[in-house]
């Protein structure tokens, strides 16, 4: 079948049906579609050959046809605007055509581990290959589920590439929940956020929501997955989503909110939070916690000497100082406001403290940043240390006593430690 035959017999249909079209504000108006898109169909049957698609020829043939027509008639624009409807169902049947010849190529031997048999139920034929063609394409894992028997009865190749799992190593929803999550403890949380998940899902009569679970790959390697479903009948489909960038993402943001952006330590809310959640542990454990509050001797003249940007690079060095004399991971160092820090150590009793707040001191002497209107002629800080026993105090009284002992210690004419005492 040559090339002339196909586009005068193109040219013949759009004679033919022409008196079936309107334009109205420029937009085509057919007058019976359902008329229309049959005939088509057939031309489309008699011109493009079966052979043509399994031949693997791209949908290009069809737009070179089309533009040759359009380029060599005179085409009125109600002419042009039904030739390109032509084409546009044209492009989407040949898309169909394809798919379908592919997916019964591919379901000859396709290995199981892909598809298994019971997928290959009837559907209509440019379902299954818009279905397939999705399936295969989507860019996450997603496996179709028998609601009633938990038999796995499809996944994608992104599934089996992701998690390492064919159809044969997980062919029902018990092998899934024993693979995908050996730990029996982790099991049991992970089936009860997805049957509360299902009861939602049902309740609502919408698709199951999404959560997060850990989810064990076959090489034992493990991925966090947001996971959903969406209902097909009897049927559902579970979709993954890999949350480690999002949740890396959130755990920067989260950081970032408390981070104080001029000294890059931790910045006081993150304090209060810090404060509340180990003091409370202390008191449970009867534990010992300890507090240093620390404040910059004289720094209103050294900004006012050497400038508020000398000020703010001061500052960053005294905090990075602080955060790398402090080294268990548990302790915890934060800007508390202009310039002060503290600094939070649990399970540390006051000899600790005060050894800590020892070496601060030698480290921030050792900056060794010059302020001339300090009695040593070098920066300097007053700190004010307390420690708790923690049965009969609360946190407020906690700080304030730090910060009684930080008074102290400027009173004594500062660069030196105070330790709250209870008398
Ligand atoms: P003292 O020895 O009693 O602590 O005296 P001081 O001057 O350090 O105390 P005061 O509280 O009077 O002044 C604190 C100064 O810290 C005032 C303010 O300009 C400065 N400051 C607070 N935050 C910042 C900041 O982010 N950057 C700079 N450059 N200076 C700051
Ligand atoms: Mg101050
Ligand atoms: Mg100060």
């Amino acid at each position: 079948m040559n090339h002339a035959y196909k586009i005068n017999k193109i040219r013949s249909f759009v004679e033919q049906n022409k008196h079936q079209v309107n334009l109205i504000s420029n937009k085509l108006l057919i007058i019976n579609l359902q008329e229309l898109k049959k005939s088509a169909y057939h031309l489309f049957y008699e011109l493009i050959k079966l052979k043509h698609v399994q031949q693997a020829q791209s949908h290009h043939q069809i737009i070179d046809l089309f533009n040759l027509i359009k380029n060599t008639t005179e085409v009125l624009s109600l002419e042009m605007k039904l030739l390109d409807k032509l084409e546009h169902w044209w492009l989407e049947w040949y898309f169909a055509l394809q798919m379908h010849e592919q997916l019964s190529a591919e379901s000859k031997e396709m290995p199981m581990s892909f598809l298994s048999r019971s997928t290959l139920n009837p559907m209509r034929k440019h379902e299954i290959s818009h279905y397939a063609k999705l399936f295969s394409v989507l860019p996450m894992p997603v496996c179709n589920v028998c609601s009633k028997t938990g038999d796995i009865l499809r996944v994608n190749q992104r599934f089996v590439d992701v998690f390492g799992y064919t159809v044969e190593d997980v062919p029902n929803l018990h092998a899934w929940w024993k693979k995908a999550y050996p730990d029996p403890h982790y099991r049991v949380q992970a089936q009860n956020l997805w049957s509360e998940a299902l009861k939602k899902a049902k309740s609502s009569n919408d698709d199951i929501p999404a959560n997060n679970y850990t989810v064990a790959r076959s090489d034992g390697t493990q991925v966090v997955m947001e996971v959903s479903g969406i209902k097909i009948g009897e049927e559902f489909l579970a979709v993954f989503k890999d949350a480690t960038e999002r949740i890396e993402a959130e755990d920067i943001l989260r950081d970032m909110a408390f981070l104080d952006s001029l000294t890059k330590i931790a910045n006081r809310r993150r304090f209060d939070e810090k404060l509340a959640h180990e003091f409370d542990k202390a008191k449970e454990c009867e534990g010992a916690i300890s507090l240093i509050i620390i404040d910059v001797d004289f720094f209103k003249q050294f900004n006012d000497r050497y400038g508020h940007l000398a000020g703010d690079s001061c500052l960053y060095e005294v905090a990075q100082t602080i955060a790398s004399t402090v080294n268990r991971p548990e302790d915890f160092v934060a800007r508390y406001g202009g310039e002060e820090f503290v600094v939070l150590l649990p399970d540390t009793d006051k000899e600790g403290a005060l050894f800590i707040a020892e070496q601060i001191q030698k480290a921030v002497e050792a900056l060794a940043i010059v302020h001339e209107d300090t009695y040593s002629g070098f920066l300097s800080v007053s700190m004010g240390v307390n420690s708790t026993a923690s049965s009969q105090d609360d946190k407020v009284s906690f700080v304030k006593g730090a910060d009684n002992a930080l008074y102290y210690a400027k009173d004594q004419g500062r660069n030196c430690i105070a330790l709250h005492s209870e008398s």
